[in-house]
């Protein structure tokens, strides 16, 4: 088995590629010109960095006296320097509640991998020994249940579901009763993919996560976003718009693998105000981690495989 930090070095070589390596080849061996930032700069925003991330990378290099030193290698540590900043301000850690069942709540658009992200999610609390029930609230697209379903046994979960066309907002009361009544550890609620433009699907949402509210307060502890690094800076407008509706507590990035745009999470990160609670690596049910800012920038920055 390849370790969590192999799968994830694995996972992000499309990213180092477009971005680190060739981060090193304009800076290793010249002097820090003019050209030279922006050769960096245009290497920032192809790889998904976003505006406001890199002018902040581009300032803090031009202001440093080290700048006027010859060679421009040094700026690699800065510019990992500030991507660590950028990714710290906020804990990424997922909320467990003190009083079980921890409630969550995932969202996206369609195939960003909602679906797959509570299938690798159940995996991993089953495999920490805990109880797990997946709430089917996707009612809407024809099969979502069925692939639940496969999901589910995969991961030794429980299923709530009620068929295509019921309401969504009634099958997420009845897994949440469900999962307090059997004294499960996690519940984990699917919904339908939404375009984030159509309002009355945006209501759907509200109503789900008021419906799970009224059994307590505290629910859910989590609502989380599930975005495709591949779609890159749409997937900022998704996130605004999903936040403005109904609250957003965390994002997971899926398909880090398929991209070379990872720099996108540092553009989350800088001008969202959420935090990357988790990072989806490939297909497979061990494909997802925890954001780890120092495994991230370790494994982006090219460090050898422990
Ligand atoms: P949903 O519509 O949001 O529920 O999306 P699904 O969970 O059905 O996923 C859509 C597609 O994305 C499926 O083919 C998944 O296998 C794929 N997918 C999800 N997460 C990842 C990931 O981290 N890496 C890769 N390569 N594919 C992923
Ligand atoms: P609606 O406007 O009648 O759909 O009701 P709500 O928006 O309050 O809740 C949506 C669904 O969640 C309902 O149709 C029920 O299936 C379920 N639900 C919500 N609150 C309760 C409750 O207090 N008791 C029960 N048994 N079900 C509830
Ligand atoms: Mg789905």
């Amino acid at each position: 088995m390849r370790s969590l930090f192999r799968r994830l070095r694995d996972g992000l070589a499309r990213t180092r590629a477009q971005l680190t390596d060739r981060m090193q080849e304009i800076l290793y061996g010249r002097s820090l010109t003019q050209d030279v930032l922006d050769e960096l700069e245009e290497l920032l925003i192809a790889a998904d960095v976003g505006v406001e991330a890199t002018g902040r990378i581009l300032h803090e290099i031009e202001d440093d006296p080290k700048r006027t030193s010859g060679d421009a290698a040094w700026a690699v540590g800065k510019v990992r320097a500030i991507m660590r900043e950028i990714l710290t301000r906020q804990p990424s850690d997922l909320v467990i509640a003190d009083v079980p069942p921890t409630v969550m709540l995932v969202v996206g658009v369609n195939g960003t991998g909602k679906t797959t992200t509570i299938g690798k999610l159940a995996a991993r609390f089953s495999a920490e020994g805990r109880d797990v029930l997946i709430g089917a609230a996707d009612t809407f697209r024809a099969a979502a249940d069925e692939q639940l379903e496969v999901w589910a046994e995969r991961a030794k979960a429980q299923i709530v579901r009620h068929g295509r066309g019921a309401d969504a907002a009634s099958v997420a009361w009845d897994a949440v009763g469900a999962a307090r009544s059997r004294r499960v550890d996690a519940v984990l609620i699917d919904t339908a993919g939404r375009l984030h433009t159509r309002s009355n699907l945006m209501e759907e949402l509200r109503k789900i996560k008021r419906v799970i509210a009224k059994h307590d307060p505290s629910y859910p502890h989590e609502t989380l976003l599930v975005l495709d690094a591949t779609t890159g800076q749409n997937a900022l407008a998704q996130a605004r718009q999903f936040n403005d509706a109904i609250g957003i507590t965390g994002i997971a990035l899926t398909k880090l693998d398929s991209s070379a745009k990872g720099g996108i999470v540092i553009a989350i990160a800088e001008e969202l105000g959420i935090p990357v609670k988790l990072v989806g690596v490939g297909e497979t049910i061990d494909d997802l981690q925890d954001f780890d800012p120092d495994a991230f920038l370790d494994a982006l920055f090219g460090l050898p495989a422990q």
